[in-house]
């Protein structure tokens, strides 16, 4: 910047903007070209295509339609669908895009309450709240359910909104290393005197965050030794299922399902509409106690509009096809189809060379690229080659640990993922990050 030449942080940018623009903006690729000025999956996508399933996206940089490896469409939900949209347009001339009203204040309707049942029921607990957002949900929620005098241990990789909830809580927050129930147990043990489950314990109140699978890993938590732990030291548990709710599980309840263990276990479970249900928002499921409580006491509830009607009829009609209520087996097929697709896709990228993150079934599958100059140029050639990927690098991951995020859809057909592939593959080669190609021709 000309008022800046020694390029040093603005006082208004924190540490993270400063860097963000030194690298991402500023910076040259391999090849000597301005990176910001690469057309990318960033920030030049413009349109969606909703009639093949949003499997491909339109970008201002091209008129072609490039093959969409990105999306959280998991399902293919976020596109027209014979049972859920005609719903969702009745729903729109009904109620309107929005109740403009609070819930408490008129911005009640019978589709909120029948979502809230059907959520309730789909990941059976006995009572749900749902909200406009689900970003909203952790960071407006998790402050009503512990305070000050409160503790929070939370997985060192849980989603930002868990994190500002978290700290704008006023609890005390402990960071447990990821995934790791050994680590929880020990800091549990460190924060209760003298391992003593029940007694003298210095907290109001503890709860321990989790997520069902990590976004930016493609792994599903450890749900059941992290319960037993949880059990053992008699704590609250807190689970986020933005990424694995309506993915995973044989009927698509989730990491519960795919696990084996009792969601009565877990007592404040969370999820978002945004990924397999292709719809906004959130939800809490729990305790008719604690949802009841939360309706009086959580200020996103009293005092901000209600969750879009449509929004939430595309939820309620996501819901019943993944039961089969809709009279067909278009659920299962889908939840087979993700599997199938998510299954042929990391072994696929793993033949080729590829450092693939993420378990089997799960449909994220972070390609480590470690360098932030190659992970640019891997975006942008991709999508010079009509195949948009999410890239992702600092702040959101360490510094050192950049890569793309591929998230499969059940709407992609084998001869998108194969195209999608080669192009990955061409690139990979281009940029060099076929990591464990020497070992594979030695072998
Ligand atoms: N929790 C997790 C784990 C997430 O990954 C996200 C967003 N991807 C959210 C919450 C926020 O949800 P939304 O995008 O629906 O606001």
């Amino acid at each position: 910047e000309s008022d800046n030449p020694k390029g040093y942080a603005p006082i208004s940018l924190g540490f993270e903007d400063f860097f963000r623009r030194r690298i991402y903006h500023d910076a040259k690729d391999l090849f000597g070209r301005p990176i910001a000025s690469a057309p990318d999956a960033w920030f030049d996508v413009v349109e969606r295509h909703s009639d093949d399933g949003n499997k491909t996206l339109q970008c201002t940089t091209k008129t072609s339609r490039c093959l969409n490896l990105g999306s959280y469409n998991y399902l293919g939900f976020a596109a027209a669908d014979e049972y859920c949209t005609p719903r969702v347009i009745e729903s729109l001339k009904k109620y309107s895009a929005s109740t403009c009203s609070a819930r408490v204040d008129g911005g009640n309707t019978k589709l909120h309450t029948e979502l809230e049942e059907l959520v309730a029921r789909f990941v059976g607990k006995p009572a749900a709240i749902v909200f406009g957002m689900g970003y909203v949900t952790n960071s407006a929620i998790i402050p009503v359910l512990i305070g000050e005098g409160g503790l929070i241990v939370s997985d060192s990789l849980n989603h930002v909104s868990i994190v500002n909830g978290a700290r704008g809580s006023g609890a005390t927050v402990q960071v447990f290393q990821h995934n790791n129930p050994g680590h929880l147990e020990d800091v549990l043990r460190e924060q209760i005197a003298g391992g003593q489950p029940h007694k003298n314990r210095p907290w109001k109140r503890i709860i321990v965050i989790i997520e069902g699978i990590y976004s930016m890993e493609g792994v599903a938590c450890s749900l059941p030794e992290i319960m037993a732990v949880c059990k053992k030291y008699k704590v609250y548990t807190y689970l986020d299922e933005a990424h694995s709710i309506g993915v995973v599980g044989k009927t698509g309840r989730g990491v519960c399902e795919l696990l084996g263990v009792n969601p009565a276990d877990v007592d404040i479970m969370m999820g978002t509409f945004t990924k397999s249900f292709g719809s906004c928002g959130g939800y809490i499921a729990a305790s008719k106690e604690i949802i009841d409580h939360l309706r009086h006491a959580c200020p996103a509830h009293i005092y901000g509009t209600s969750m879009s009607p449509p929004a939430v009829q595309q939820v309620i009609s996501v819901i019943k096809v993944v039961l089969g209520e809709d009279g067909s087996n278009r659920g299962a097929n889908k939840l087979a189809k993700i599997r199938e697709n998510s299954d042929f896709f990391r072994s696929e990228l793993q033949k080729l060379g590829f450092e693939v993150l993420g378990d089997n079934d799960s449909p994220i599958m972070p390609i480590m690229i470690y360098s932030l100059t190659k992970m640019a140029v891997f975006s942008r050639e991709c999508m010079r080659q009509n195949v948009a990927v999410v890239v992702i690098g600092f702040p959101a991951t360490p510094l050192l640990l950049a890569r793309a995020r591929i998230c499969i859809s059940a709407s992609q057909s084998r001869e998108d993922l194969i195209r999608g592939l080669e192009v990955i593959s061409k690139v990979g080669d281009l940029v060099g990050i076929k990591y464990f190609r020497v070992e594979q021709d030695k072998a």
